[in-house]
């Protein structure tokens, strides 16, 4: 299509002497950037959303008065500096500063999560740990490596066979839907942060009081849920001048060879036009690269359809019950539950309100096509009762009605092979002037969302009020965000 093909053209919002940046998504790093931009004063922004709201992945949304978000969401405590402070500032005191306690459920018993060092010693099963221990001193002997490097042989050569077979393997194959060793090696690296004993024993001992660092066990949280992060920094950024359009699906950008041109997107069914020389895309990066007009080399849409996200689930109970437990997070590893995670969204916040109701959230990892996908709600959550029994968690009494939500980029997959593809993808949308990709679906990262405001800072530190991008340092940005590892 061309643009005289469009129901309406437009201009920047307003004409300024400062440079217009569209940025697309507005999850946590697309606000976040907006937001650093018109604080800064280095440029006019338009933001363009598919959903209604901000947020993305890290977003709430209210069920029968309490706050929900998409599973379990926590801002840990190991914040760059920077953004701890505007987030403290515009939240005030609806920034609550949490203590975490939930539970693992490993080889049919509960323990506490974040592991503890006396709940190791005496709550796990003796065999299981007898056997972690000979496999801790059959490390010491040295071996040869044999095949090609995978998630499964860096973890069982950090871990010893117990842990990876009876927990490690099963869990991964529940959130990726793939085998271990069809997974890459990075992504023992960055998704596991315990990948050896010694980094076990060492997060395990952070939990010693003592030896506890300052904010291990802690969590920050907003009182109107985590969503409420991206909610105050749109509100800033909106304050500040930032133009966000909502139920803005991203179509195309139209390119020649001096760079970007304009971006087409759709709202209210009626195709738009803004003409831009700087665009940030947050969204899916294998979206983005299907979008490009004139259309990427074969070669690049091949690798588009490599770089592949696991969708998920995400199963609400409203329970006519104050409470359902005093844990907020329930952890559950083996296959035969097929839920990841089950959390209550009261506890996050210390709430009590509203009195008699509270709301569980289950998330299932699973993928357009699977059979649950196309599942009812009532459906769901009838399943889910039966798996909540089954991990021998109480039945959850009274279940008022049932509500599921879709996340369809839930995690990236980091499948063999997939860094060449990724590369493949980076190479070449990095070579169009004015296009920067950035936060967890634009570097395909398996982040948290410090780390993507991380990001969306760092691409605005590396932006002048004169339009000008500071690729170099924006490359060593990109180097300090290889080494972020998740945390749980
Ligand atoms: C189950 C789960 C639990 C998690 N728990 C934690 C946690 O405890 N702590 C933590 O820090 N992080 C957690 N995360 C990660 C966190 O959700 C992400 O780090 C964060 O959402 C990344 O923000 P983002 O802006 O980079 O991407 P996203 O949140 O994915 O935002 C991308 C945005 O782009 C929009 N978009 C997509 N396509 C289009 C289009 N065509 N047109 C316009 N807009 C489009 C989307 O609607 C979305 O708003 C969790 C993630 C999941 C899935």
């Amino acid at each position: 299509m061309t643009s005289s093909n469009l129901s309406s053209n437009e201009q920047p919002p307003c004409q300024t002497s400062l440079p217009h940046v569209v940025i697309l998504g507005a999850g946590p790093s697309g606000v976040g950037a907006a937001y650093q931009l018109v604080k800064k004063g280095l440029a006019t922004v338009t933001v363009l959303e598919k959903q209604g709201s901000v947020g993305g992945n890290a977003a709430s949304f209210e069920l029968d008065g309490i706050h929900c978000d998409f599973g379990s969401h926590r801002l840990h405590p190991v914040v760059p500096p920077e953004i701890m402070r505007d987030l403290r500032e515009l939240l005030g005191e609806n920034l609550l500063y949490q203590t975490r306690h939930g539970r693992i459920r490993l080889q049919g018993q509960w323990i506490h999560f974040p592991l503890k060092p006396l709940d190791l010693l005496f709550e796990l099963p003796k065999p299981f740990a007898l056997r972690i221990l000979a496999d801790t001193v059959g490390k010491i002997l040295p071996r040869t490596a044999s095949g090609p490097e995978s998630f499964s042989t860096v973890l069982e050569r950090g871990l010893g066979r117990t842990i990876c077979r009876e927990f490690y393997f099963p869990y991964a194959r529940k959130l990726w839907g793939v085998d271990p060793a069809e997974l890459a090696a990075t992504t023992a690296k960055k998704r596991v942060s315990g990948s050896s004993i010694g980094k076990i024993l060492r997060k395990v001992a952070k939990q010693i009081p003592g030896l506890k660092p300052e904010g291990a066990g802690r969590f920050y949280y907003p009182r109107r849920g985590f969503g409420q992060f991206s909610e105050c920094l749109y509100e800033a950024a909106k304050a500040a001048g930032a133009d966000f359009r909502f139920g803005a699906a991203f179509k195309a950008i139209e390119r020649d060879d001096n760079g970007v041109k304009a971006v087409r997107y759709e709202l209210a069914g009626k195709e738009h036009v803004i003409p831009a020389q700087n665009v940030w895309s947050t969204i899916p990066i294998s979206l983005l690269v299907r979008g490009m007009c004139p259309e990427a080399p074969p070669q690049v849409l091949s690798a588009a359809s490599n770089v592949a996200s696991r969708g998920m689930i995400l199963i609400y109970l409203v329970l006519d019950q104050d409470r359902f437990s005093n844990f907020d997070a329930y952890y559950f590893p083996e296959e035969s539950i097929p839920i990841s995670r089950l959390s209550e969204p009261k506890i996050f916040s210390s709430s009590v309100e509203p009195r008699g109701r509270t709301v569980l959230c289950a998330e299932l990892p699973s993928d357009p096509g699977c059979p649950e996908w196309e599942m009812k709600d009532e459906e769901l959550g009838s399943r889910l009762c039966e798996w909540i029994v089954r991990a021998g968690l109480p039945a959850p009494a009274h279940v008022k009605h049932v509500v599921t939500r879709r996340l369809r980029h839930a995690y990236p997959v980091y499948n063999q092979g997939y860094e060449e593809s990724f590369s493949t993808l980076d190479r070449w949308l990095s070579e169009i002037s004015g296009l920067l990709t950035l936060g967890r679906q634009g570097l395909f990262a398996h982040d948290n969302t410090h780390h993507t405001l991380a990001m969306s800072y760092a691409a605005v530190n590396c932006f002048s009020p004169n339009g000008e991008f500071d690729h170099m340092r924006w490359a060593r940005y990109r180097e300090e965000f290889e080494s972020h590892v998740v945390e749980d």
